[in-house]
């Protein structure tokens, strides 16, 4: 069966006082009432030392019990808790007796047995005896009877105590009952919330509304996570969408083309002369371009957390890449300069920084004309590495710069040149620096040249 979290936390703070405020208190009063009867156990002894002793001595004055006069008038004397004193003589007969509780008694022995009064004695008396020793022999017994502790005012004390700790209790329990509640409130509302919002983001409803925190800091850590998952999964969706329709809007412009010159064709309008069918195939050409490069770009966007990373020599890794492109360079009378800091050693995945390095050389290149330089730069720092791609090419236009990185986006400039690109390989970059933590920037003047600046922190991300 299950319960509800605020139900189960109530049930169990209730259920954590209730032990202790019953454990408690009856702890206390058994401790108490033990202690008491100890008390009274030792006072009682004391009285009976004492009472043995007086009647040994009233002994002694005469050498008999018979003597007239030698007890006591009354039984003001005793004290609590005997109740009743009898004096037997050596022989077993008995020669006087006390007791709180008849009207009168007096001397027994001989006269017969008179006793005014009715007798009323409580349940549960004890009787206890003691030798009374005088002149070094045995001479008699005491008797004494003794009430039961409940009888006791010292019982009576306990049982008030007893009460008014148990009423103390039934406050307590109210009061932590009330606190109970409000505890399991405080406790289960972020937690409820936390559970609706993931709730809300298992059925496509991915923006936060309303502030929901909690001061415990486990919970909030909870509430934030939720969060976070809820934007990452908006943000995947988003760029889902946008994925698709850049394609399809992508795809769309070669396809057209090439339907129009297949109809063309067909109709007769057009012959098919083979100038006519490369530049049909060449649109074909262009279209499985771009099939590639988005298969690249979404494995690269895919796989942004999954990089395989390793302790690299950054160095070698922009050397090599820079390297493969020497004879494009010289092709094109570009000049390509290295500025590379040897034995740089990073925490990176390699192959994809390769990659980085490759795309931004290859731009340089596509926009720089001939008798232009481009330079290739690392430098390693304390706490990141600065690789850099400077060429003195054609530049971007300050309208441009902020969209570059987007993908499918061109400048109206490389739109107007025939050579290559689809729009995707700074995106590439862009991807695989920030699955590095790193940041990529850009800065540039039309007609003069293209810096671009990657930074990539030493350890501390994903
Ligand atoms: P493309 O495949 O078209 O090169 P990119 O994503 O690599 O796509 O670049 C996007 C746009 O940024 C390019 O179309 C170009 O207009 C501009 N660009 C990129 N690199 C440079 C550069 N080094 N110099 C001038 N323009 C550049």
């Amino acid at each position: 069966m299950k319960h509800s979290l605020r139900s189960q936390l109530i049930f169990q703070y209730m259920v954590i006082v209730i032990v202790c405020m019953l454990v408690i208190p009856t702890a206390i009063s058994e401790l108490l009432e033990w202690q008491f009867k100890n008390f009274l156990n030792d006072r009682l002894d004391e009285y009976e030392t004492e009472f043995t002793d007086y009647f040994a001595s009233l002994y002694e004055e005469t050498g008999t019990w018979r003597a007239r006069g030698i007890f006591p008038r009354g039984s003001d004397f005793i004290r609590w808790p005997i109740a009743m004193i009898q004096i037997k003589d050596a022989e077993g007969n008995l020669v006087r007796s006390y007791s709180r509780f008849m009207v009168k008694s007096g001397p027994m022995h001989g006269r017969g047995h008179h006793q005014r009064g009715p007798v009323v004695l409580p349940e549960g008396l004890q009787v206890r005896s003691r030798d009374i020793i005088a002149r070094g022999e045995r001479v008699g017994q005491v008797f004494f009877t003794v009430l039961p502790f409940d009888k006791s005012p010292e019982s009576n004390f306990l049982n008030n105590f007893n009460k008014i700790m148990y009423y103390a209790v039934a406050v307590m329990l109210i009061i932590a009952a009330m606190i109970a509640i409000f505890m399991a409130y405080r406790i289960s509302t972020p937690v409820l919330n936390a559970a609706r919002r993931a709730q809300q983001i298992s059925m496509g409803k991915y923006t936060v509304e309303g502030q929901n925190a909690s001061d415990i800091t486990e919970l909030q850590t909870l509430i934030e996570s939720v969060d976070r998952l809820g934007r990452g999964l908006e943000e995947q969706e988003e760029l889902r969408k946008r994925l698709m329709s850049d394609i399809a809007h992508e795809l769309r412009n070669p396809v057209a083309v090439i339907k129009s010159h297949l109809e063309a064709m067909e109709d007769g309008v057009w012959e098919p002369t083979p100038e006519r069918i490369r530049l049909t195939v060449s649109e074909v050409d262009r279209l499985s371009q771009l099939i590639r490069e988005v298969e690249k770009l979404t494995s690269i966007e895919g796989a942004a957390h999954s990089l395989s990373v390793e302790e690299t020599d950054a160095s070698s890794v922009v050397e090599k890449a820079s390297l493969v492109f020497d004879p494009l360079y010289k092709n094109k009378g570009v000049e390509l300069k290295r500025d590379i800091e040897p034995g740089v050693m990073m925490q990176l995945d390699g192959a994809k920084m390769r990659q980085v390095v490759e795309n931004l050389l290859s731009n340089a290149l596509r926009y720089t004309d001939a008798g232009g330089s481009v330079t290739v730069a690392l430098t390693g720092g304390e706490k990141e590495m600065t690789v850099s791609v400077a060429d003195t090419g054609i530049g971007i236009a300050a309208k441009d710069l902020p969209y570059i990185f987007e993908r499918f986006y061109r400048t109206d400039v490389s739109r107007a040149r025939t050579s290559g690109g689809i729009g995707i390989g700074l995106a590439i970059v862009k991807a695989i620096v920030e699955a590095h933590g790193g940041t990529i920037e850009v800065e540039s003047e039309p007609g003069k040249g293209t810096r671009f600046t990657v930074k990539i922190p030493k350890r501390n991300y994903l």
